[in-house]
């Protein structure tokens, strides 16, 4: 990730990241020429606008799911380790990003649904 400011870095292949507070976590858009889906930028590294919305998700455990699926494997043993225990949240952070803010629309299950914040840094470290 290279930066382009303090809000947007690029990576190889045309691709865009920004910072995510919802998820605390990067995510990343593809955008020019390339194969698969291809987001637009307006070219502004500091007020970005990409098109279409950005939809992120996927499947975890819950801090309660992890308790019991280590108390699985505490009672039945290392040899059960090979069976996957069903995650049982599933994660959507939905979101557009214009003019330099992110619009979190209503169907993320994180804090920041239905809010509109300006785009973060990215921390420290990354
Ligand atoms: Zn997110």
């Amino acid at each position: 990730m290279d930066p382009l400011s303090k809000v947007l870095r690029t990576g190889a292949d045309g691709a865009l990241y920004f910072w995510c507070l919802g998820c605390d976590m990067p995510h990343c858009v593809m955008h020019g020429a390339g194969g698969g889906p291809r987001w637009t930028w307006n070219g502004d590294a500091d007020k970005p606008t990409l098109s279409p919305s950005v939809l992120v998700q996927w499947d975890h455990l819950s801090p309660a799911a992890r308790e019991r699926n280590a108390a699985f494997y505490q009672e039945h043993g290392r040899y059960m380790t090979h069976i996957e225990l069903p995650y049982d949240v599933h994660h959507v952070c939905h979101t557009f990003v214009r003019d330099g803010r992110i619009e979190y629309l209503g169907d993320c299950t994180h804090d920041l649904v239905n809010q509109t914040i300006d785009l973060p840094e990215f921390p420290e470290g990354w």
